[in-house]
Parts: C-alpha cells; structure tokens; sequence
C-alpha cells in the first residue's frame, strides 16, 4: 500500500511530531486519521473508536491530553537532535510513560488482500494507541545525537524526517513538494535576472 503523502518522515515518531494542527487543536478524528494513515489500526478498528468522542468523552479527553503531551516532548527532543544540542533526560519521561503502561503483543491482520501488524493491548483504556509512536521515539532516541533527523528546509515547512538517503544530504520532506517549490522558485529568479 502506498503511503500518504503527507507522511514523508521515514519514521513513525517522526510523522507523529509533524502531526498538525498544533497546540491543543488536534481533534480525535485528525489523531484517528493519522493512526490509519500509518497503518497502525485498520480502517474498521478506527470506525469502532470514533464514536467513543460521544460514548466516553473523558477517556478521549484523557488521551488527547497524553497525545499532545507526547507530540510537545518529541518535537523539543527532535528539534534539539536537528540542532546538536543536549536536551534534559526528563524530556524523555512522556515516551516512558506510554511505554510503562502499554503492555501488549503484535498481531497478524489479514486485511484487503494484505497482512499488517496490529498491537493488542492487554488492558483497556486508549494508551495502547500510542504504544508504536512511544517506541519508535525510543529507537530514535537510542540511536543518539548521529541519528540523521532533519528539517525541511523549506522554512514555510520544517518538518522533520530521517535522512537514509545514501549522501545523508537530504534537504526536503519530501522532493515533490517543497523540493519542487524550491527548484521552480529558483528558476524564476534566474530568469527575472
Ligand atoms: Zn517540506
């Protein structure tokens, strides 16, 4: 399955801290979205755990709270990766607290034609959908200060992605947005010259 185009990141925790809209305005249904656009919950799972906005609007509330709290930490731990600086242990402490409390296993799902892996929590309660975020930051993070995390340098876009290109001198999520905005805006400055 191809991915989404606007998941360009190479890495799930990756696309998560690019997840807009920002701040505190990030609705279930955008989180929902996303979780299906990276594959990690089937299109009918996502359907079942719409409604809960309605059913159970402090369980939702709760976790929407955890999302953002998570998404913040990663985006102050990746940027200070981008930019080689120290950041404090304690920044790490929201990826702990997903991993402390999401115990579980993966899953084959026979889906459409195709298998995916799907995490089964072994409790109840809506952590488990931050279950693979929280362990995709944890891989980065171990990686260390040589992970090749960047920016777009698109300074409209500066979403983060991880740089396996064989250079390691990727300068754009993705080449067909930003870089191609790039090229077409350099070409009409050299011909205004
Ligand atoms: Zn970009």
């Amino acid at each position: 399955m191809p991915r989404p185009s606007h998941l360009v990141a190479g890495r799930l925790a990756l696309d998560f801290a690019n997840l807009s809209p920002s701040a505190h305005d990030l609705s279930w249904d955008e989180f929902l979205s996303f979780l299906v656009d990276a594959h990690l919950v089937s299109e009918d799972r996502a359907a079942s755990l719409r409604p809960l906005l309605f059913n159970e609007p402090h369980a939702v509330d709760a976790i929407l709270l955890r999302i953002l709290r998570l998404r913040e930490s990663l985006r102050a731990v990746f940027s200070s990766v981008v930019e080689a600086r120290h950041y404090p242990v304690s920044w790490a402490e929201p990826i702990n607290e997903i991993l402390r409390i999401t115990e579980g296993h993966d899953e084959l799902i026979f889906h459409n034609g195709a298998w995916s892996l799907e995490f089964i929590a072994r409790e109840a309660g809506l952590d488990w959908l931050l279950a693979a975020i929280a362990r995709s930051a944890g891989e980065l993070l171990v990686e260390g200060p040589r992970a090749p995390i960047r920016r777009c340098a698109n300074p409209a876009c500066r979403l983060f992605f991880y740089d396996d290109s064989r250079t390691r001198r990727r300068r754009w999520c993705s080449m067909k947005v930003c870089g191609n905005r790039h090229k077409v805006a350099a070409f009409l400055r050299r011909k205004k010259r």
